[in-house]
């Protein structure tokens, strides 16, 4: 099959998922959108308020704010590949729970597999959490992972993870915007390295900032 094919198959899927009890709430799923040979895939927490009405990710503020966050690194919408950890939003945007994520988290990694990037940017503490736990890293919290990025293999995968604070805490601390503005110039420059031998699980790497 076809990635397209994978990935319509993946939504048909997410459509009718009863996997957690989020659909009932939500207008739309949001599987995710873009570029299925991307070698950069972004990964949110959950659908908002403006994703769920769309069934589009990062539509609202804090989308703006990546479009721009993109625009820095030079790269488009078009260029990347856009998903979250959990495809429903959860009420009045509170945190997915772990019992969600562990739900939904599956599609996320069929998505990675169809996607096969090379650079994996984790938008926040539950995707960086959820994605980092799955090269079997655990991290205690978002603002000391924040900047550093893993060469790992995931799901067979050679791949880099960055991680960074999400957009919407950007939006509302002047300080964390920074942050993340810093952490995505440190992506422009690793996008711009020639590609890593693959590296053995073992041999891990963290580099911080
Ligand atoms: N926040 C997220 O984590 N994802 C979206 O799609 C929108 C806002």
């Amino acid at each position: 099959m076809s990635k397209q094919e994978l990935m319509d198959e993946l939504v048909a899927e997410l459509r009718v998922c009863r996997r957690c009890s989020l659909w009932t709430q939500a207008r739309n799923v949001v599987s995710g959108e873009g570029n299925l040979d991307a070698s950069v895939v972004l990964v949110g927490e959950a659908p908002g308020r403006q994703e769920d009405i769309m069934g589009r990710p990062f539509v609202g503020a804090a989308g703006k704010l990546l479009d721009e966050l993109l625009t820095s690194i030079k790269l488009t919408r078009a260029q990347v590949y856009i998903t979250n950890l959990v495809k429903h939003r959860p009420p009045g945007n509170r945190d997915p729970r772990p019992d969600e994520i562990n739900a939904c988290s599956r599609y996320l990694d069929r998505q990675i597999i169809i996607v096969k990037p090379r650079l994996i940017i984790t938008l926040g503490r539950h995707a960086s959490r959820y994605i980092l736990s799955r090269g079997k890293i655990r991290i205690s919290g978002i603002t000391k992972t924040r900047g550093k990025i893993y060469n790992l293999r995931l799901f067979g995968i050679p791949v880099r993870v960055a991680t960074t604070l999400h957009p919407a805490a950007a939006l509302y601390n002047p300080n964390y915007r920074s942050l993340v503005e810093e952490d995505f110039h440190r992506i422009r420059t690793i996008l711009s390295e020639p590609t890593q031998p693959e590296r053995d699980e073992t041999l891990t790497r963290e580099r911080n900032p």
